[in-house]
Protein backbone atom coordinates (compact mmCIF):
# COMPACT_ATOMS: atom_id res chain seq x y z
CA UNK A 1 0.00 0.00 0.00
CA UNK A 2 1.63 2.84 -1.25
CA UNK A 3 1.69 5.87 2.15
CA UNK A 4 0.66 9.45 -0.24
CA UNK A 5 2.00 12.26 1.84
CA UNK A 6 0.01 15.25 1.92
CA UNK A 7 0.13 18.99 3.16
CA UNK A 8 -3.07 19.36 5.06
CA UNK A 9 -4.59 22.94 6.59
CA UNK A 10 -6.80 22.56 9.51
CA UNK A 11 -9.14 25.68 10.09
CA UNK A 12 -10.96 25.35 13.77
CA UNK A 13 -14.37 26.69 12.91
CA UNK A 14 -14.82 27.84 16.67
CA UNK A 15 -11.50 29.99 17.28
CA UNK A 16 -10.38 30.13 13.77
CA UNK A 17 -6.91 28.61 14.69
CA UNK A 18 -5.10 27.36 12.19
CA UNK A 19 -3.10 24.68 12.09
CA UNK A 20 -0.58 23.26 8.81
CA UNK A 21 -0.14 19.40 9.36
CA UNK A 22 1.58 16.81 7.29
CA UNK A 23 -0.38 14.08 6.72
CA UNK A 24 -0.91 10.53 5.10
CA UNK A 25 -3.51 9.52 2.57
CA UNK A 26 -4.62 6.01 2.43
CA UNK A 27 -7.77 4.73 0.12
CA UNK A 28 -9.21 8.46 0.42
CA UNK A 29 -9.08 9.03 4.19
CA UNK A 30 -6.46 11.47 5.30
CA UNK A 31 -4.30 10.63 8.48
CA UNK A 32 -3.06 13.82 10.39
CA UNK A 33 -2.92 12.60 13.86
CA UNK A 34 -4.65 15.92 14.71
CA UNK A 35 -6.79 15.53 17.45
CA UNK A 36 -8.07 18.92 18.97
CA UNK A 37 -7.67 22.20 18.46
CA UNK A 38 -6.27 24.49 21.52
CA UNK A 39 -10.21 25.63 22.32
CA UNK A 40 -10.82 21.80 22.87
CA UNK A 41 -12.61 21.47 19.70
CA UNK A 42 -12.70 17.89 18.69
CA UNK A 43 -14.72 18.07 15.34
CA UNK A 44 -15.58 21.29 13.98
CA UNK A 45 -13.03 21.86 11.31
CA UNK A 46 -12.66 22.93 7.86
CA UNK A 47 -9.85 20.32 6.61
CA UNK A 48 -8.33 21.42 3.35
CA UNK A 49 -6.01 18.90 1.26
CA UNK A 50 -2.92 20.94 -0.04
CA UNK A 51 -1.33 18.82 -3.06
CA UNK A 52 1.70 19.70 -3.69
ZN1 LIG B 1 -10.26 26.20 18.13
Amino acid sequence: MADDRVKVSIVCMRCGERFVLKGSRQKGKIDTGFKRCLCDNEKEFDIDVMDS
